[in-house]
């Protein structure tokens, strides 16, 4: 009896969350939000934060993260579309800059670094994939299309992941700074309590994970989605293909890199450009307007406006300007797509402009000009397709802790040493960069 009335409200349950995720537009399901940061990892360079994130006491955060923002749909709550976006991350940052002490690489912060920068992995992931992979697969895979929840894109390739991949993120522990989480929302205008944080997040492991682990190891439900979504079968794990997971991972590793920047107070050119599509120097670019992959998009380290539209421009070597819209994929979102309303010409090297003056969302002005070509000649082979053409060199770096037994002083010294080795990192990438 007690087994059947437990049942029964789970199934209550799952039918509230399965009924506020209906109305969610398809995007990454979580087992595959959770293997795209454990995959961004692999694409860090060696460094504190590439060593904090390999932690294994810290991947319980990374999992909880980067399933975090989906819980607000499965509650049916505003918080969850809101911890998808940079307003919310700024608030986070803030948050842990003004209540945590440095080195952000040891100590307390460090399960605060690995939740951050599993949610910020969600956000970004949304936006290339929906931007990218998802808009191609909406016109090859349209004949069976559902935005229904169990047949919709994102669950059939959450399943189709976890049948390729093997992983499976059932009994992680819960890790939610709850009390912290409500403040940092209040701060963007989201009132929220720890109650609805707490119980979102267990629907989401209860639920929702465990519906793609669960079904990606279920022969004919891995059947069902993969014929009904076929193209997106056949090009989810190719890290060729726009905007697919291994794709999406390098571009997480490099937002990873411009938050751990922004974190230690550093923002230079690298954290303003994260990816482009087509790569910088690319060649083979589609020339049709009415093919998604024609497209071009930039993923920017920071929200950008709609008012972006008026600071990009694409010609070509002839000096044709061509007509194109431009708007940020998701409203403030990170990643800008412009879409040729002509076709590109045949044969040509195309140059596509950010003209200086672009305010991001918060306020910071990139008042550099900015620009990458990419041709429209044929293809000599595949490439990465969302290439970082401004890759980081360096990551801010932390003293080791001063040795024990050093005396009143040792503390105070390992703080210089730290602003010190900082400054000399500073000193260093610029130099590096003048010589470009
Ligand atoms: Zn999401």
């Amino acid at each position: 009896m007690v087994r059947v009335a437990r049942i029964a409200v789970a199934g209550a349950v799952l039918s509230a969350v399965l009924a506020a995720g209906a109305g969610r537009a398809a995007a990454n399901g979580v087992n595959t939000h959770t293997w795209i940061s454990f995959h961004a990892i692999e694409h860090l360079p060696d460094g504190e934060l590439k060593r904090l994130l390999l932690d294994p006491g810290m991947q319980v955060m990374l999992i909880n993260g980067s399933i975090f923002p989906d819980g607000g749909y499965a509650v049916d709550h505003e918080f969850g579309e809101t911890a998808h976006w940079e307003p919310f991350l700024g608030a986070y940052l803030r948050w842990m800059q003004d209540n945590l002490p440095e080195p952000y690489a040891r100590g307390v912060a460090r399960p605060y670094v690995a939740f951050m920068l599993g949610f910020a992995s969600h956000g970004m992931a949304d936006q290339v994939f929906d931007s990218m992979f998802m808009e191609a697969a909406r016109g090859y895979d349209a004949a069976n299309w559902s935005d229904a929840l169990l047949d919709s894109f994102d669950t059939a390739t959450d399943v189709m992941l976890v049948d390729a991949t093997g992983v499976d993120y059932r009994g992680t522990e819960q890790w939610l700074p709850v009390d912290d989480l409500v403040g940092m929302f209040a701060e963007v205008g989201i009132a929220v309590d720890t109650s609805t944080l707490s119980n979102a997040q267990t629907a989401m492991h209860t639920f929702v994970l465990a519906y793609g682990a669960s079904n990606g190891r279920d022969p004919v439900s891995v059947a069902r989605y993969r014929t009904q979504y076929p193209w997106a079968s056949d090009h989810l794990m190719d890290p060729h293909e726009a905007g697919s997971p291994p794709c999406e991972g390098e571009v997480v590793a490099a937002y990873w890199l411009s938050l751990w920047d922004r974190l230690h107070g550093v923002d230079e050119v690298q954290n303003q450009i994260l990816a482009t599509y087509p790569p910088a120097g690319s060649d083979g670019h589609p020339t049709d307007p009415d093919l998604v992959e024609s497209q071009v998009a930039v993923v920017f380290g920071r929200g950008i406006p709609s008012s972006v539209a008026d600071k990009v421009r694409v010609t070509d070597a002839t000096g044709k300007v061509y007509d194109v819209a431009v708007r940020p994929f998701y409203g403030d979102g990170n990643t800008v797509v412009i879409r040729p309303r002509e076709p590109w010409a045949a044969n040509q090297t195309l140059t596509v402009e950010l003209l200086a003056g672009i305010t991001t969302i918060d306020g910071v002005v990139y008042d550099q000009p900015w620009s990458f070509q990419f041709s429209t000649g044929p293809a000599t082979g595949p490439r990465d397709p969302t290439t970082d053409p401004t890759p980081h060199d360096g990551e801010p770096w932390s003293a080791p802790p001063a040795p024990t037994g050093g005396g009143c002083d040792a503390g105070g010294g390992a703080g210089l040493g730290a602003t010190l080795m900082l400054t000399a990192w500073r000193r260093r990438r610029r130099r590096s960069r003048g010589l470009r």
